[in-house]
């Protein structure tokens, strides 16, 4: 069976743990911590990167900086993980939900505006897949209302948009490094803080609303409780782990890259039968090879594909069951129609896709779908 994830191993991962170990620091902010730290804000430009215990704990550092509550509105793809919501949900929000834009399951920049009302605070966006949302469209109406943005690029590490990194566009960004994503450190985040002004009180709310990382500078003679806050911040055990992963960072992405680029000359042929796709990249997107999808034309097919599939050894899944239409959140929906999501929710496939997968396994998990669709 070709599995639909394996971990890639870059081999440092057991001896930075041990070092850890010797060191003594296995609680968080330490050598490691650091280390990664350092490398994201270096390489992508992102102004303070803190390491947190998971991408959803990002998020709700996230809602936390922002000050959302009661009374305060937060737009949101429907087609996106529940943490996305859970995290602004927790701060008492009104959670809004957008439709998918009918090219790909990112937010839909067209039917933002209309849901926009004076208690919106914030957007909150999925780069679903690593493939960059139409950017230009979102920042223009996020400065014309006066909304912050956050990105949730759990999908989006070394994915560009125009050049620029994503996470580098919204005042946050959250970033995962849970063992499906394309760097892993067992269970692990990070907070990119692009606004200079939140960086003081990201450090105090991701230590329980301590001034610790003051008082270890030196900057202040007491270590208090000055906030609100909670234990956000990732083991040393996670940052030693990832350390040896993001050593590795350009190898993987280029081979995750190389099977997404495989795929997509394969399987290119699918966007000429009717209401079939495979990702629409916009111009402007970059991508970063984290998953590979399909589009069927309905649910019954995509179901058989999936069965297909699994008989022939190839492990494929659907994705996100819509938030909207959740058994949690359908009794409070009162929003819109989200024909988009619903559809994706109903059609999508994702391929197996993960460092060690072969050509071979690519090219044969190809022809499987060629003969699925009957285009040999
Ligand atoms: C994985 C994921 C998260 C949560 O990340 P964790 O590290 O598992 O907490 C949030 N949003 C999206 C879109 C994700 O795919």
């Amino acid at each position: 069976m070709i599995p639909f994830v394996q971990t890639y191993i870059s081999g440092n991962e057991s001896k930075y743990l041990n070092e850890v170990i010797e060191i003594g620091h296995v609680s968080g902010n330490g050598k490691f911590s650091k280390l990664c730290q350092n490398l994201f804000k270096e390489r992508y430009g992102f102004q303070r990167c803190l390491l947190t215990s998971s991408g959803t704990s990002a998020l709700e550092m996230a809602a936390l900086l922002l000050d959302i509550g009661p009374g305060d509105e937060v737009i949101m793809p429907s087609y996106t993980f529940s943490a996305t919501a859970n995290a602004f949900l927790l701060r008492g929000a009104k959670i809004i939900f957008c439709d998918s834009s009918s090219q790909n399951p990112n937010i839909d920049s067209e039917s933002l505006e209309p849901l926009i009302t004076e208690n919106t605070k914030a957007i909150v966006i999925v780069h679903y897949a690593g493939i960059s949302c139409e950017m230009e469209q979102i920042l223009e109406l996020c400065e014309k209302h006066k909304i912050k943005l956050v990105e949730d690029a759990a999908h989006a590490i070394d994915g560009f948009y125009n050049s620029k990194p994503l996470g580098s566009f919204g005042t946050l960004a959250a970033f995962s490094f849970h063992q499906t994503k394309n760097i892993v450190a067992g269970e692990c985040g990070m907070l990119a803080i692009n606004d200079s002004e939140l960086i003081n009180r990201a450090e105090i709310l991701w230590e329980n609303g301590t001034n610790r990382a003051a008082f270890h500078r030196g900057e202040v003679d007491k270590y208090t409780w000055t906030d609100i806050g909670s234990s956000f911040l990732a083991s040393e055990l996670s940052a030693a782990f990832l350390w040896a992963q993001l050593e590795e960072l350009d190898t993987i992405q280029k081979r995750r890259v190389e099977i997404w680029n495989i795929y997509d000359n394969e399987l290119s042929m699918i966007n000429s039968l009717e209401e079939r796709s495979t990702p629409q990249v916009t111009k402007k997107a970059q991508i970063n090879g984290h998953i590979y999808y399909l589009v069927c034309s309905n649910e019954n097919e995509r179901n058989e594909l999936i069965s297909y599939l699994r008989a022939e050894g190839i492990y494929a899944v659907f994705h996100y069951n819509s938030l909207h239409k959740s058994p949690y959140f359908k009794k409070s929906y009162g929003g819109n129609e989200l024909s988009n999501s619903d559809r994706y929710t109903q059609t999508l496939v994702r391929l197996p896709l993960f460092f060690n997968l072969s050509n071979d396994q690519v090219y044969y998990i190809c022809d499987k779908i060629k003969s699925f669709f009957n285009l040999t």
